[in-house]
């Protein structure tokens, strides 16, 4: 066996997706996903030589424990000595890290100071990084961040409305995120499209527990939906998306809010989960609003679906061309409900969606989801783990 698969590690705040990668063709040896992490649900799948394995995840059901179980199925089946690196997916590189960086004592201090912009995300990243490292403490550990693909947009989108002092001395700006997604979802439709993706201009809508939409001239961002932190733009599972900031205000003078419980409410019991009253789990809300014709899920699926449409028709005024819009992300390419409910509300801009192809595109199935006089709009499932090895195994190359 070769020595040379990079273990990509992507800690989401209660999922764990791991694969093993031959960086160079993206083929996958070992792939699988720890989730519903942080409940007593906590299971784990592998996937490996046309086996799938499924099974708890001990107490107490966390990241730490999620890596222990796939280090031990990797001993067990002799896969730990073809493991050259390792490569941490990590949320937020603030304006430090627009590369892949390898990591040692400094670059974890600066991740763990960028955590109060990424509250929900750079402490499991680094729960991940922690783990892995007493998992394998002679392999080289790369971290490729989520923020870097975005370092392109101009100034006009990542500056605020706000006293500049706040950008020049405090770093206050937008930065976006769900970098290696965009990057790799429009440069999969640009090779659909028999393009070179440096001609190209999409917007992708990034739709998983985290949401955002992107705009791509070029094939570089020029601007997208998430700002300084995880919680500006459209609406997600728990987290609000764009609010009135003055409700901030409202909460804590008129309501005796603490911040802590603003912070609290607008990242973790907002969004999906906020508005359903019922889960922050697409699929949950589907099966109510479709089985039990809940009212509270079928408007918490409208305004999800209202504020990404939104979302993506203000994109236009960032581009002089579009060859199409991408869904991606665990809900983008799964669900044909919320697809075709985004669709519906862009008809101005012509989209029409394909019925049966909106329903074929599913489960990993990739394609064009618009009949063939609409503009073009597709399903592409992400793979953000070959993009993380690729640059990781380029690093390294290149340093050595
Ligand atoms: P994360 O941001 O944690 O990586 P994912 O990209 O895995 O999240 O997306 C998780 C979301 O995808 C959940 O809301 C889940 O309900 C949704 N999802 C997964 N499969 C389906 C499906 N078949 N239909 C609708 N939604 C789905």
């Amino acid at each position: 066996m070769e020595n040379n698969f990079i273990l990509v590690l992507n800690c989401g705040s209660s999922s764990l997706k791991f694969s093993l990668i031959n960086p160079v063709n993206g083929a996958i040896l070992l792939s699988g996903l720890a989730e519903r992490l942080l409940s007593e649900q906590a299971i784990i799948k592998i996937k490996h030589d046309g086996n799938k394995q499924q099974q708890q995840i001990p107490t107490p059901f966390d990241h730490q424990t999620a890596i222990q179980s796939l280090v031990a199925y990797l001993t067990e089946h002799e896969l730990i000595s073809c493991i050259s690196a390792i490569g941490h997916r990590v949320v937020h590189g603030g304006e430090t890290y627009c590369q892949p960086t390898l990591i040692d004592s400094d670059v974890k201090a600066t991740i763990e100071k960028l955590a109060r912009l990424a509250p929900l995300h750079n402490p499991a990243n680094l729960t991940g990084i922690a783990a892995a490292e007493s998992a394998f403490p002679a392999l080289p550990q790369v971290a490729i961040f989520d923020t870097a693909f975005h370092q392109t947009m101009p100034e006009k989108a990542y500056i605020y409305g706000i006293p500049y002092h706040l950008y020049s001395e405090h770093g206050i700006r937008r930065y976006g995120f769900h970098g290696t997604s965009h990057y790799f979802v429009a440069q999969q439709t640009a090779s659909i499209l028999d393009k070179p993706l440096a001609q190209s201009s999409f917007i992708s809508a990034h739709l998983g527990n985290g949401c955002s939409v992107a705009a791509i001239k070029d094939g570089k961002s020029v601007d997208t939906s998430l700002g300084m932190t995880p919680l500006e733009g459209v609406m997600m599972g728990t987290r609000s998306g764009d609010v009135d900031p003055g409700i901030i205000f409202h909460l804590v003078n008129q309501l005796n809010y603490s911040v802590e419980e603003v912070d609290n409410m607008l990242n973790k019991q907002s969004g999906l989960l906020g508005v359903s009253q019922l889960s922050n789990d697409c699929r949950t809300i589907e099966t109510a609003y479709l089985e039990d014709n809940n009212r509270q899920a079928a408007l918490a699926l409208d305004v999800f679906c209202y504020r990404i449409a939104k979302s993506i028709a203000s994109f236009t005024a960032s581009l002089t061309e579009l060859d199409g819009i991408i869904f991606t992300g665990g809900i983008g390419e799964n669900s044909d409900i919320i697809r075709e409910k985004i669709l519906s509300q862009l008809s101005l801009l012509n989209f029409k969606t394909d019925v049966d192809a909106n329903i074929a595109n599913r489960f990993g199935k990739s394609g064009r989801i618009t009949t063939e006089d609409s503009r073009s709009a597709w399903v592409i499932a992400t793979n953000e783990e070959w993009v993380i090895a690729e640059q990781t195994f380029q690093l390294l190359n290149q340093e050595s």
